[in-house]
């Protein structure tokens, strides 16, 4: 199974059937009970929205204000239409 670290987003696989795994990023114990699957998805989605802004634009996500990548895929939405 693929887990994004919800502290820290660290991505990893795990083949643990425990409900707890530890984040090898951050030590973060995270339950995988407490992640169903529509929050995994939400959280896959944005991750890779996110690396596709960081392609696109060049910027790190630690370096930009949320709302930069708001426009950014305004501006996507634009084009497109
Ligand atoms: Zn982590």
């Amino acid at each position: 199974m693929k887990i994004i670290c919800p502290k820290c987003r660290y991505e990893w696989i795990t083949k643990s059937s425990h409900i707890y795994v530890s984040c090898p990023s951050c030590l973060q114990k995270v339950n995988l009970n407490n992640l169903d699957n529509s929050f995994r998805m939400k959280l896959f989605q944005v991750e890779i929205l996110i690396r596709e802004f960081e392609n696109d634009t060049g910027k790190k996500r630690n370096k930009v204000k949320l709302s930069e990548i708001v426009e950014w895929l305004e501006s996507k939405i634009i084009k497109k239409d």
